[in-house]
């Protein structure tokens, strides 16, 4: 058995899209970065559409270029559907500055592409590596690791960010994790190839179908730029059937949605349907004494905004400033600084997701005399730009959306 130790200025556990920004970030403060990643890249993620607001922190991160160059599906925005209701935003018609376009990616690509620009600046990633136990020492974090022979490794850092995921290491092995706001619910995907052959579909967007009976069942459709497509539904745990697999399962949904299933009626399964359950996570606190959570691995919400990659790029750009002044020796408001700014987003998200579900958002993205301020506004929520407080749905979100529900219903 090995027992090899070194020491870094930080150590990063996970090298998904938190874990790229937030060390490459670090590396060009001039810090000495370990990622420690379980897995080996590329390996398949879910969370395959991004937003816009994404691009802001790829981009200050020096990530951007290679993922522009990397050929992924364009995208502008998302459309709506719930039987023979349609509606459509376009991301570029937003209320708040910034980028109105992004892409929708297969992860184990988008995720490569991002590690591997990680280390070429400079940052060292250890794949393979499973981390199984932190220490918190007087000076340092001891972060012990085994490898896929079992060897055992102790890796040493003046601060320590968990990037792991849905691992939700720190969370675990601290005891941080907390029941979430929302029930539990299951999603069944995989990839098709589409073979969508109707001219009026559009590509460059995502299309949300919800089912026309249930508005607490919905279907995602994510085209990539190669004819294939990431096609999912959400359920609550009441409508699975335990006696089919999850392809049956999933075809059978599909088929309840007829718009959508007459859309995909040509396409093929690339792989068996995979499910995922109980995703929505929380935890008692987002920073601790040398150590942050980011992205899935503190709060995640649900899917059906897309939100998860921008939250985790937000959590890593917003945690790699303060990690530096705390190496560097300042004293760090981590709950002013950190938390507060992180969760005003989240919880613009959280409000929306909340009104998705009881059926009141849909009424308002289905209203068919939106004033087109207010549609702007919301256009921007649903690009990522859920932390400028200049748009009133951010600023009061609850309230707002309260006024709109009654106006719309
Ligand atoms: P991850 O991308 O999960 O990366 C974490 C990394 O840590 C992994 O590579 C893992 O191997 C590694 N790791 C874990 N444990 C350990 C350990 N012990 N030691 C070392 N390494 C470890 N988001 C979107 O933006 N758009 C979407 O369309 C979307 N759709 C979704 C659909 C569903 C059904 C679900 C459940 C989620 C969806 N998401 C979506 C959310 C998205 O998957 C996540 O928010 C996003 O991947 C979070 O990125 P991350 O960097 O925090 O973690």
């Amino acid at each position: 058995m090995n027992n090899q130790q070194e020491a870094f200025d930080v150590i990063v556990i996970g090298a998904g899209p938190s874990g790229a920004v937030v060390s490459s970030l670090l590396k060009q403060q001039g810090l000495s970065v370990l990622v420690v990643e379980k897995t080996h890249f590329p390996r398949f993620s879910i969370g395959e559409s991004l937003l816009p607001q994404s691009m802001t922190y790829l981009e200050a991160a020096n990530l951007l270029q290679p993922v522009v160059e990397a050929g992924f599906q364009y995208k502008n925005g998302a459309v709506f559907r719930r039987a023979s209701q349609y509606t459509q935003f376009d991301f570029r018609e937003k209320f708040s500055t910034g980028w109105g376009t992004t892409y929708q990616v297969k992860r184990a690509a988008f995720d490569k592409v991002l590690a591997d620009a990680t280390e070429q600046q400079g940052v060292q990633i250890k794949y393979g590596y499973t981390v199984t136990a932190v220490n918190f020492l007087n000076e340092t974090v001891e972060v012990c690791c085994v490898d896929e022979q079992g060897n055992s490794y102790h890796f040493y850092g003046q601060f320590l960010a968990d990037a792991s995921g849905f691992g939700r290491v720190l969370p675990r092995l601290l005891d941080l994790e907390t029941p979430s706001c929302f029930p539990v619910r299951q999603s069944f995907f995989t990839h098709i190839k589409d073979n969508i052959s109707c001219e009026n579909f559009d590509r460059n967007k995502i299309l949300i179908t919800i089912h026309p009976e249930r508005q607490d069942v919905w279907y995602w459709l994510i085209p990539f730029s190669d004819g294939t497509a990431s096609i999912g539904v959400v359920v609550p745990p009441e409508l699975v059937n335990k006696d089919e697999d999850n392809t049956r399962q999933l075809q059978r949904l599909i088929g309840e949605a007829s718009e959508l299933a007459q859309l995909t009626d040509s396409a093929e399964f690339i792989n068996p349907a995979q499910k995922i359950a109980g995703y929505s996570a929380n935890v008692s606190k987002l920073w601790g004494d040398r150590f942050v959570l980011l992205g899935n691995a503190a709060e995640f919400l649900d899917p059906v905004f897309s939100s998860g990659v921008t939250i985790a790029l937000k959590s890593a750009h917003l945690a790699a400033g303060l990690i530096t002044k705390q190496v560097m020796g300042e004293v760090v408001d981590w709950q002013a600084c950190y938390h507060q700014p992180l969760m005003k987003g989240i919880d613009t998200f959280r409000c929306f997701v909340e009104a998705w579900y009881d059926g009141s958002l849909q009424n308002i993205l289905f209203f068919d005399q939106k004033e087109p301020g207010v549609e702007r506004m919301v256009c921007s929520i649903l690009a990522g730009y859920a932390w400028d407080e200049a748009n009133p749905y951010v600023a009061d979100c609850g309230r707002r959306l309260n006024v709109l529900k009654e106006l719309c219903s």
